[in-house]
């Protein structure tokens, strides 16, 4: 997240929207393996304009994430709880759910947004599109200095459970602290999902590492321009020395020269 931070020049309201889809990005991706990839976009009327965040597995026990918001120079008061005010950054719109599978069609589902606070987003998600009752607990802890803590928990019941264990989660969820305090207090994942189950059994079985990345290659810059067109590029070679394309995950930078946007042309055949 501190990365993200850093790439996206992430103003403290943006980069802890940024920052709760990301963690729930990351969570959620988890299962993934191969080129699965994981993405949770907003599309939302409020000043942030919309964030999106993508998961995939990087390699073993290795999460790749990356994530951008619309406007990253986004601010808001905090509300009246002395909280970053996510939900009046978000305003009001959809939370949209993609899988890409190795093989065969993409999985979306799409629901509105309850409150725009996206922990509460992704848990009515995971309820309605996928009918996984789960407790979302996720949080960021910027100053203007940068990000201090970052991360969350979800908790998921698996089918045939009683249904009494949700509202236990759900119970043990509304009274532990905030997640960022206890990271911020130097909680582990670990801690954090025993923070949740409460007086429920807590078995570790696995332990994955979050790294931020991204997938953007120049490869596939040139693809995205090839799609422009012969014209479209034949006119940007005459008119432009150099052509600047910025990956909006990243920020990378990618610039062509006239000559490279000639050589797409001539690959147009
Ligand atoms: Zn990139």
């Amino acid at each position: 997240m501190r990365e993200a931070r850093e790439r996206h020049d992430l103003a403290p309201t943006a980069s802890a929207a940024v920052g709760r889809l990301v963690t729930a990005a990351a969570l959620l991706g988890v299962s993934l393996s191969g080129r699965e990839r994981l993405s949770l976009q907003i599309a939302s009327d409020g000043p942030i304009g919309g964030v999106t965040a993508d998961a995939w597995s990087a390699g073993d026990h290795v999460i790749g994430a990356r994530a951008y918001a619309r406007n990253g120079r986004a601010d808001v008061p905090l509300n009246e709880r002395g909280k970053f005010d996510v939900a009046r950054a978000v305003g009001h719109g959809n939370l949209q759910v993609t899988k890409t599978y190795e093989v065969g069609q993409p999985y979306s589902g799409i629901v509105r947004l309850v409150s725009g606070e996206i922990g509460e987003d992704v848990a009515a998600y995971l309820a309605t599109s996928e009918q996984i009752p789960s407790v979302v607990a996720v949080g960021v802890l910027a100053d203007p200095h940068g990000i201090r803590a970052a991360g969350g928990v979800i908790a998921q019941v698996l089918p045939g459970a009683d249904e009494s264990t949700i509202a236990t989660l759900e119970r043990n969820a509304a009274s532990m602290q905030a997640v960022t305090a206890q990271i911020a207090g130097g909680a582990d994942p670990e801690a954090l999902l025993r923070a949740v189950a409460g007086d429920l059994d807590v078995k570790p079985f696995d332990a994955y590492a979050v790294t931020f990345d991204c997938r953007c290659t120049r490869e596939k810059v040139e693809t995205a321009l090839l799609g422009l067109g012969r014209d479209e590029l034949t006119k940007m070679a005459r008119e432009q020395p150099r052509t600047e394309a910025t990956c909006e995950f990243c920020r990378e930078t990618y610039v062509l020269s006239a000559d490279d946007v000639r050589g797409l042309v001539e690959r147009l055949g």
